[in-house]
C-alpha cells in the first residue's frame, strides 16, 4: 500500500525549502501527499528552533500531533517524524524528551525521507536502508540525524513548490561560517557551503521559463556566496565580495540579470560585513534586481557589535549604508535588531535609537534578545532582566513605527511597479513576500503579473493604490 504523508512546515523560508525538497522526494517516491494530518499515514514536523519562541512552537506542535494521534482510534498507526532545526540542535536529548516520536531525522536526512517512511512502515518491500540512510550511531533506533549536516540542494534536487506559482525562494548555500555570539544556526546548520553559480542560475531560468516572476534569494549569509569556494587563503569573516577571486553574489547577480524574461530577483539576509562597492555597483546596474535589500544589522554600538562578535563597527556600518543609498538609487533597506543584548546599557540603547532616527530605513524589525542555550552569549555576565529587553523593545518598535508611517506618507503619489499576490493584494519591489507590507489595488488585476499603479493612501504597513 502507498503511504499518505502530511506534512506541517514550521519557521523561515529556509525551512520550507526543506520541506519542498522533503515532499519532492516523497513524490518521487510515489507517496500521496494530504494536507490533513488526519489522513496521514505519516506526519512529517519540520520544526524551528532558532530563539526560544519558535522552539516553543514548534514543542506545541508535536505534543499537539501525539495528543490528536492518541485521542483518536483511526490514527492509531499513524507515525510522527519530527525534521528540521529543533531535531538536529537537539538530536541527543529529543528521543528521550518525546518518547511517542517514531523518528528524528536531520538536514542530511533530507532527501532519504522516502526510505526511512518505508522501514518505519515496515513495507515489505522497503529496501534495506544503507549506512548513510540508517540511525545515527546513537542508543536509540529512532534517532536517524547526523551531526555536522553537509547537505545543500542542487537544481536536479526534486522539489515541490508550497509558494504561490509567481514566487519562489532559491536556497543558493546552507550553513554559516559567522560565529555571532547570540546565534546557534552554524550549530545546527553547519559551516557554508555554496552551490556552484551554474546550479543556481539553472535553476532560476527554470522557474523563470515556467512563469515565475519573482525569485527570492536566500541561505544564512547570501554574501559569503561563492566565498568558500574561493582558492588560496580562506576569505576572513568579514571578506568583502569580489568577483576577482571566483564566484561571488555580484557574479551571480549579474548572470540571473541575464536570464531572458519579466521578474525581479531579491536579495534576503546579507551580512554588513562582505559588502563591497562592487556588490553595490552591480545592484544598481542589473535592472531585474529589485531595489531592496535586506541587511540584519542587530545593532551600532561598537560594544555591543563587539560582544555580539558581528566582525564589523558602527563607523563602517555607517559608511556602508551611505554608499548603499548613493550607489543604488531608489533603493529600499530592509534590517532587524537586536535589542536587550546582555550588557546593553541605557547608552547604547540611546546610540540605537539615534541611527533609526538618522538611516530611517524603509523596512525595519526588532527582536528582544533571546537567552540561547549552546551560544556565547549564554555563558556572559549582565543579562538584562525582561522588563527591561521589554520596554526597550516597545520604544525601538515605536520609533521604527513612526519612519515606517512617514515612509508610506512619502510615496504618495508616486507611481510604482507592483508583483499582484492576490485579487486586490500586491507587494512592490520594497516588500519581500511574508515580511514586509503589502499594496491594496484594484481587484480587476491580474493575479501573478506585474502592474504599474500609483499610491493613493497609506494604513499602518501597508499602502493602497488609488483606484
Ligand atoms: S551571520 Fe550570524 S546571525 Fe546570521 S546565521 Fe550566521 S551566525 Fe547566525
Amino acid at each position: 500500500m502507498t503511504p499518505t504523508v502530511g506534512l506541517i512546515s514550521l519557521g523561515c523560508a529556509k525551512n520550507l525549502i526543506d520541506s519542498e525538497v522533503m515532499i519532492g522526494h516523497l513524490a518521487q517516491a510515489g507517496m500521496a501527499l494530504t494536507p490533513d494530518p488526519e489522513l496521514a499515514d505519516v506526519l512529517i514536523i519540520n520544526t524551528c528552533a532558532f530563539i526560544d519562541i519558535a522552539k516553543q512552537e514548534s514543542i506545541a506542535t508535536v505534543f499537539t500531533a501525539v495528543k490528536d494521534r492518541s485521542a483518536d482510534p483511526a490514527r492509531a498507526r499513524q507515525k510522527i517524524i519530527v525534521a528540521g532545526c529543533l531535531s538536529q540542535r537537539f538530536a541527543k536529548d529529543l528521543p528521550a524528551l518525546m518518547p511517542e516520536v517514531d523518528a528524528f531525522i536531520g538536514l542530511d536526512q533530507l532527501t532519504k525521507v522516502a526510505p526511512i517512511i518505508q522501514h518505519l512502515l515496515g513495507a515489505n518491500n522497503a529496501p534495506a536502508l544503507t549506512k548513510d540512510e540508517g540511525p545515527a550511531a546513537t542508543a536509540d533506533p529512532r534517532d536517524f540525524v547526523t551531526l555536522k549536516p553537509r547537505f545543500v540542494p542542487d537544481y536536479t534536487t526534486p522539489r515541490f513548490r508550497l509558494t504561490p506559482d509567481h514566487f519562489a525562494y532559491v536556497k543558493i548555500a546552507e550553513g554559516c561560517n559567522h560565529t555571532c555570539s547570540f546565534c546557534v544556526i552554524p550549530q545546527i546548520r553547519g559551516r557554508h557551503r555554496s552551490r556552484t553559480q551554474d546550479s543556481v542560475v539553472r535553476e532560476v531560468a527554470g522557474l523563470v521559463s515556467s512563469g515565475v516572476k519573482e525569485i527570492n534569494l536566500i541561505s544564512q549569509d547570501t554574501t559569503y556566496f561563492g566565498m568558500d569556494q574561493w582558492s588560496g587563503e580562506r576569505p576572513k569573516p568579514s571578506s568583502p565580495v569580489d568577483s576577482s577571486k571566483g564566484e561571488s553574489l555580484a557574479t551571480l547577480l549579474r548572470a540571473i540579470n541575464q536570464i531572458p524574461g519579466e521578474f525581479w530577483v531579491r536579495l534576503l539576509y546579507t551580512h554588513p560585513a562582505h559588502w563591497s562597492d562592487e556588490l553595490i555597483a552591480t545592484i544598481a546596474a542589473c535592472d531585474k534586481v529589485a531595489k531592496y535589500v535586506d541587511i540584519p544589522l542587530q545593532h551600532i554600538s561598537d560594544r555591543m557589535l563587539t560582544a555580539m562578535q558581528r566582525v564589523t563597527s558602527g563607523a563602517s556600518i555607517r559608511d556602508l549604508l551611505r554608499r548603499m543609498r548613493a550607489g543604488i538609487p531608489g533603493l529600499g533597506i530592509r534590517t532587524t535588531f537586536i535589542v536587550g543584548f546582555p550588557g546593553e546599557t541605557a547608552a547604547d540603547f540611546q546610540e540605537l535609537l539615534d541611527f533609526i532616527a538618522e538611516f530611517r530605513f524603509e523596512r525595519a524589525g526588532v527582536f528582544q534578545y533571546s537567552k540561547e542555550e549552546g551560544t556565547r552569549a549564554y555563558q556572559m555576565a549582565g543579562h538584562l532582566h525582561h522588563m527591561t529587553r521589554r520596554s526597550r523593545w516597545s520604544r525601538a518598535m515605536a520609533a521604527l513605527q513612526r519612519i515606517a508611517g512617514e515612509t508610506n506618507q512619502a510615496q504618495v503619489g508616486n507611481s510604482v511597479r507592483v508583483l499582484v499576490d492576490a485579487p486586490g493584494i500586491a507587494r512592490t519591489p520594497w516588500d519581500a513576500p511574508e515580511i514586509d507590507g503589502s499594496v491594496e489595488v484594484d481587484a480587476a488585476l491580474p493575479v501573478g503579473q506585474f502592474a504599474t499603479i500609483t499610491i493613493g493612501d497609506w494604513r499602518g504597513y501597508d499602502l493602497v493604490a488609488t483606484q
